[in-house]
């Protein structure tokens, strides 16, 4: 007997090929009627046999492509049929624009990649090729619903053979949005470092260019890299000297898998995650020491490509490309073809840009893979815009997050959007990218927020946002998000112990925090113990020029620091306490052992210091130094730990040795916090979150010692651990609070 079925599915189902992928198997089934885009989804009216309408049921998330998200599935049955004859895509239905969500860009997949390089296809060598399953989306898109009018793909009407397969339900790009080939679709054009274009091939002029040892800009999915040989080590210099990138690393881009391992360790999981459709900048480690002018720590950032574009600039015999986001002092990516050639003119030495405007930034992610996950620095290209799914329905809300590392959460419903990489609130550009984005995220996603969420520092721009907002503010303690956000990270909820170690963030007490082990869940916390704070001679100077963080340190100690220069005044400074604020920073204690080792005494970038230390402790050292801990809270006492320090090096202890002992101290004096709080609290999750734990020589150890103390540990897996993340905790404390 024939029944009705009126389903509708939510998620993400649109631009993802789900459509077609419906089309297909209601065919199969011998069903009749249509399937539309709405706003939360898509709905279907199918008329049928009950057996068969059962079946599609079961086989829609089973079978779904791999790109789609079913949150949920509402249908019901009844008896009165329409009389569908055939089945029908109708088109987007326009009534409620609300709750629709958005595909991250995704690599070209294997199927276009064949056609790329297939000499008898007819997008043979074309470099915007793309289909259903993968191109561009949220880096095109200007709003919803998904059509190709409403993304920078407007103005390249379709030739009729690309209308032909967007039509045909048959074709791997119908209704691909962005569908195109060389005669309808966006085209790629080569300058000279003058910008004066050049006649000819443009990706082979800059192959050239590049091959010469040139330094070429070149336009991607969400903005602008610098790209220049990697091997060729003047080139690599002279692209730090021009683009004045003091000593941060640079990524590579490499060919395929084989390639990052001629320089790189790399495990099957971190192959999966080179290899897969996020594509994201995944740290590896190094083979052996040595590469310091791409990287001066253990690990190199490498990325396989991820466009067409990319696949052609590297061809059959470039296995490797300095690939760096193209920025200058502290500003956003670039992603315009005019700003480019404006802001890169006397750095980069040609240009491979085209004619298909990138709507929104948005950086390269990098991460590590840990415990089978991603391990985010950084959670942008590929990853957002999808939302991270809690457990519970939230409050529509904004969290601003922090000040470095810049980044927002709107929340609705159980999702919960988190913005791309935004870089640091310092100068007006970043400022502007930030507002936008908030704009943009809200008139996406149709969130207007009742409430926003923002950080207790008083001169964070991010707060001075917020301020301005006319919706309720909760004001969050930094570590108290950064907690929380691991514990939304991980759906906890309850009551948590949690290690909160970082660079510094403005506690209860106005002074700064950041070396914290925490009790508590959504709504409350209390400082269970932290590290003894050391005195910053000269305030946020110390936090690049280390040494006098090493002089604070080797006095507080009583040691003698008067080798150090400036020690005159530091002391003068501490003794009166002039301009001396102090820090219970994990990362100022960090940066201070990297300064007293002598390993970096002046960081041209925030922690600095802390990753060097890292690179330099030998990994199979075992010993750590004497500490105290004593009060309530219990305080990390580090001034014999620091006299052992200098005894070691005095004596002649190697610096890996040395480095080795400070972190196994660390880790020691963590597992040794976390039982203490374990006893009072009879609490047995710990989670742990802060960009300390960036530290992967910690991560490599801590978990599995608390594991094996008999806690459940938690770390960060789907936001990063450092400011970025924080976020998501501000939001779901701020959620928590209005729910009284
Ligand atoms: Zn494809
Ligand atoms: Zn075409
Ligand atoms: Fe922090």
């Amino acid at each position: 007997m024939k029944e009705r079925l009126s389903l509708k599915i939510h998620g993400i189902v649109q631009g993802v090929g789900f459509r077609p992928f419906v089309h297909k198997l209601v065919r199969n089934y011998g069903l009749h009627g249509y399937i539309r885009n709405c706003s939360s989804g898509v709905e279907m009216e199918l008329e049928g046999e009950r057996e068969k309408l059962e079946e599609l049921l079961r086989a829609l998330p089973e079978k779904a492509p791999r790109l789609a998200l079913i949150q949920d599935m509402e249908h019901s049955f009844s008896r009165e049929l329409q009389g569908f004859e055939s089945f029908e895509i109708m088109r987007s239905s326009r009534e409620k624009l609300n709750n629709t969500l958005v595909s991250p860009d995704i690599c070209i997949c294997d199927d276009c990649l064949r056609e790329l390089r297939d000499r008898s296809d007819r997008r043979y060598g074309y470099p915007f090729i793309n289909c259903t399953n993968c191109g561009p989306r949220f880096t095109i898109i200007k709003d919803l619903p998904y059509d190709r009018a409403k993304t920078s793909m407007d103005v390249f009407p379709m030739c009729p053979d690309c209308e032909r397969e967007y039509g045909d339900i048959e074709n791997r790009r119908y209704h691909a949005q962005p569908d195109c080939c060389d005669k309808c679709g966006p085209r790629v054009f080569y300058l000279d470092g003058e910008g004066k274009e050049l006649w000819g091939d443009g990706i082979q002029l800059a192959r050239e260019r590049l091959k010469n040892g040139g330094i070429v800009a070149v336009k991607g999915l969400g903005g602008m890299h610098l790209a220049c040989l990697w091997d060729d080590e003047a080139s690599v210099r002279k692209l730090r000297r021009r683009k004045q990138r003091d000593e941060k690393p640079f990524a590579l881009m490499c060919r395929d898998v084989e390639c990052a391992k001629k320089l790189c360790r790399v495990s099957a999981a971190e192959e999966k995650l080179l290899e897969s459709y996020q594509r994201p900048i995944a740290l590896l480690r190094k083979k052996e020491p040595g590469l310091e002018y791409l990287s001066e720590n253990g690990y190199l950032g490498i990325m396989l490509p991820y466009t067409p574009l990319h696949y052609l600039l590297m061809g059959e015999d470039i296995d490797m490309l300095v690939m760096t986001s193209a920025n200058l002092s502290d500003r956003p990516i670039m992603y315009k073809n005019g700003e480019a050639l404006r802001e890169l003119a006397g750095i980069a030495d040609g240009f491979l840009l085209h004619n298909r405007e990138i709507q929104t930034r948005c950086d390269d992610s990098l991460c590590w893979e840990l415990e089978g996950k991603e391990y985010f620095v950084r959670r942008s290209r590929g990853y957002v815009p999808y939302p991270l799914v809690m457990k519970r329905e939230l409050r529509d809300i904004l969290a601003c997050g922090a000040e470095q590392k810049a980044s927002f959460c709107l929340s609705k419903g159980s999702y919960v959007f988190q913005s791309q990489h935004m870089g640091d609130l310092k100068n007006l550009e970043t400022l502007e990218n930030y507002r936008q984005q908030i704009e943009h995220f809200k008139k996406l996603f149709d969130i207007r927020p009742q409430a926003a969420a923002c950080d207790m520092h008083p001169d964070y721009m991010s707060t001075a946002y917020a301020e301005e907002l006319d919706i309720p503010l909760i004001r969050v303690q930094h570590h108290h998000a950064h907690m929380c956000s691991c514990m939304a990270d991980n759906n906890l909820d309850g009551d948590i112990i949690a290690l909160v170690w970082d660079g510094s963030g403005y506690g209860l007490d106005a002074a700064g925090w950041g070396g914290e082990c925490l009790v508590g869940g959504f709504r409350d916390f209390s400082r269970f113990g932290h590290i003894l704070p050391l005195a910053m001679p000269g305030g946020d100077r110390a936090v690049k020029e280390t040494d006098r963080l090493a002089f604070s340190l080797l006095a507080a100690s009583g040691l003698d620091a008067s080798q150090i220069p400036g020690a005159d005044s530091y002391g003068k400074m501490m003794e009166a306490g002039l301009n001396c604020p102090l820090s219970s920073g994990m990362g100022r204690l960090f940066d201070a052992a990297a300064a007293i080792l002598g390993i970096k005494t002046r960081c041209s970038y925030e922690g600095q210091g802390a990753v060097l230390l890292e690179a330099a402790a030998a990994e199979n050292e075992r010993a750590c130094y004497p500490y105290v801990m004593e009060g309530s809270p219990l305080v990390f006492d580090w001034r014999e730990m620091v006299r052992a320090m200098v005894r070691d090096l005095n004596e002649g202890a190697g610096r890996d040795i040395i480095a080795a002992r400070f972190i196994n101290t660390l880790v020691d004096m963590a597992v040794e916090t976390v039982k203490a709080a374990g006893r009072e609290t009879g609490l047995d999750r710990v989670c742990l979150s802060g960009g300390s734990f960036q530290n992967m020589y910690i991560m490599g150890r801590l978990p599995q010692l608390l594991r094996a103390a008999g806690f459940k540990v938690y770390h960060h897996g789907r936001v990063s651990c450092n400011d970025e993340g924080l976020a998501l905790g501000q939001l779901m404390i701020a959620d928590a609070k209005l729910r009284g």
